[in-house]
């Protein structure tokens, strides 16, 4: 796919975020205008923020600007009062700095960038697309299959809505593990989030290459909504490079409240040994994390 055409798809998807966003606060206004006292103060605000945008192509009007202040404001004391959230009078863009259109001054906002970022790197892993939780076989899943879709799919439409933002997919080769993460990929690409997907070999790889001195922007890694880590456990142990970057990538993720999602045949045992109590304690956390043990048979041999 040519960088154009990644381009285009990048720019629908923020396109969806934003018509997603204005959707459910128009939803969020009209709900609220069934209240007679919030819809007389709402319908006044709006006109009046009509006239003062109109009006900022004449020139600042300070008189109109404070008139519609002084009514945002009264709106937000009436949610207030009520217990209402007043964040939600506006729509609830992801990206404040370009609400969600990826231009920000006439250039390209960070956001997109990052969002080209993750596109290109599932196109650089080899796979032209990603497996979506459609592509599952019911007729070769078993309850616990069933619950661990639902289970994964839930959190994906939930995000970034959800309490747990670790999640790690345990199990031997061949449970689903892989095939797992792409739908979880797929699902939230689709919903206009920007993630980085790796597997485990190729980050350990890049940090690698980084320790000696090649230069790799880890900030895809880092910022992405969600980061996926495949077959964690994969990887060689490189002395002074595999622990200290996973640990690094994973503890100032978490301290950012951004979600990783691993998967790995290694046991939650071996997952400690191998990688040290600071690692284990960030990914495996009973406030954040959420831990699925695939014990299913090899579906590749069915
Ligand atoms: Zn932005």
């Amino acid at each position: 796919m040519d960088n154009q055409k990644i381009l285009q798809e990048v720019k629908q998807s923020f396109m969806l975020k934003r018509v997603r966003a204005l959707d459910e606060n128009e939803a969020f206004i009209q709900a609220m205008c069934q209240n007679d006292e919030f819809n007389k103060l709402y319908t006044a605000y709006n006109s009046k923020n009509l006239a003062y945008l109109r009006s900022k192509f004449a020139g600042e009007n300070s008189a109109l600007k404070s008139e519609v202040e002084n009514l945002k404001a009264q709106l937000e004391a009436f949610l207030e009062k009520n217990n209402i959230d007043k964040s939600n009078l506006q729509p609830k863009y992801e990206c404040p700095i370009c609400n969600d259109t990826g231009i920000v001054n006439g250039k390209m906002c960070n956001c997109l960038l990052s969002a080209l970022n993750s596109k290109k790197s599932i196109l650089m892993s080899g796979k032209s697309k990603f497996k979506s939780f459609a592509d599952c076989d019911d007729s070769i899943m078993t309850e616990q299959d069933f619950k661990t879709r639902d289970l994964l799919k839930t959190w994906c439409e939930k995000y970034p809505n959800g309490t747990k933002i670790n999640i790690n997919i345990l199990g031997a080769s061949g449970a689903g593990k892989t095939f797992l993460l792409e739908c979880m990929a797929n699902a939230l690409m689709a919903a206009g989030h920007n993630i980085c997907f790796k597997t485990a070999f190729e980050l350990n790889e890049l940090a690698r290459q980084y320790h000696i001195g090649k230069s790799y922007d880890f900030s895809n890694c880092l910022q992405a909504e969600v980061l996926f880590i495949d077959d964690l456990g994969s990887e060689p142990m490189l002395k002074n490079v595999t622990k200290e970057y996973l640990y690094n990538l994973i503890n100032t993720r978490q301290s950012n409240h951004l979600p990783t999602v691993i998967s790995t045949n290694l046991d939650l045992n071996n997952l400690l040994d191998r990688y040290d109590e600071r690692i284990f304690s960030r990914l495996v956390n009973k406030r954040l994390s959420i831990n699925i043990n695939l014990t299913s048979p090899d579906k590749r041999l069915s």
